[in-house]
């Protein structure tokens, strides 16, 4: 496993691995790796031939007053993980490296796919999702890039803006890995206390609940949604972001419940903001 840091080192090993007629698979991270991670990094090596994983913490991502400054970062322990989950090459470059000049340009989506769930809260997040993902695609140039479903969001605003951008790679979206009482892994969960990653279970929970209530008929998004509002306002330390049934591909609200459906939140849970959701085909 190598650990790159600069682009021109990694476009000339890349150039050699192209060279071969090698595939590349790109697993774009902010570091601090847990299982979901590496599912993502299993999953581009059964895939390709090269495997780069690379490791940002993207400051544009982050609004101001966010966590860029205390988000956590280990290099160290994220290249050993990638070299335990098949990764060929770590690249975690600096600030300076993606963003090396002062005027940057913007990427940003027409259109409401970056305005509502997480948009409602952080308008500029996707905005520096979008810029960095192209850096990267432009610097990797790979076969396909692999994304968690744990952000559904992005997955769909990455997927759009590989259409309306023309890059020619194939978008992997991967399930959501969870720890043993349901949780959705994320690097954020650091931030929990022991007790709230127990009382956090309780966003899956509601996914299931929700999931029960479609089965057996219920159609009103509005009830549904009520539902859950009510189990995860159960626990007191929750503060609800958002709860949104959505369109799956355009994540236009709907109100009765049919075709492919995403059910997605966002909930802080002390100091951390968790996401999680459920895909359902009605
Ligand atoms: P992050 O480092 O949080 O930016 O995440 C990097 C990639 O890993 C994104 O595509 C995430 O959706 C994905 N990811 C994060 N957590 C999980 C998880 N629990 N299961 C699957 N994928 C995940």
């Amino acid at each position: 496993m190598k650990r790159i840091e600069t682009i021109k080192e990694l476009r000339e090993l890349l150039k050699e691995y192209r060279e071969q007629g090698k595939s590349i698979g790109l697993v774009p991270t902010m570091g601090y790796l847990h299982e979901g991670h590496m599912s993502l990094i299993k999953a581009a090596r059964k895939d390709n031939d090269v495997v780069v994983v690379s490791v940002f913490v993207n400051p544009t991502q982050f609004g101001v007053g966010e966590d860029y400054d205390s988000y956590p970062r280990d290099f160290d322990r994220d290249c050993e993980l990638i070299k335990e989950a098949g990764g060929d090459i770590a690249f975690i470059p600096s600030v300076k490296e993606m963003y090396p000049d002062k005027d940057d340009i913007v990427v940003e989506l027409e259109g409401d796919i970056t305005k509502g769930l997480c948009g409602m809260t952080r308008p500029t997040h996707f905005r520096g999702v979008t810029i960095v993902v192209s850096k990267l695609f432009n610097i990797v140039n790979p076969d396909r890039a692999y994304f968690g479903q744990k952000d559904a969001q992005q997955v769909a605003v990455i997927k759009k803006m590989v259409r309306t951008l023309m890059f020619d790679i194939e978008i992997v979206a991967c399930p959501i890995i969870r720890e043993s009482n349901g949780l959705a892994m994320s690097s954020r969960n650091k931030y929990l206390t022991d007790k709230e990653r127990q009382e956090a279970a309780i966003l899956n929970q509601s996914l299931g609940m929700a999931e029960g209530l479609i089965e057996s008929g219920e159609r009103d998004a509005s009830c549904v949604r009520s539902a859950m509002e009510l189990m995860i306002g159960s626990v007191p330390s929750t503060d609800i972001d958002y709860i949104e049934i959505v369109d799956r591909d355009t994540l236009e609200n709907i109100e009765t419940i049919e075709g492919n459906v995403l059910i997605a939140m966002a909930v802080r849970f002390g100091k951390a903001r968790l996401l999680d959701n459920i895909m359902l085909e009605v």
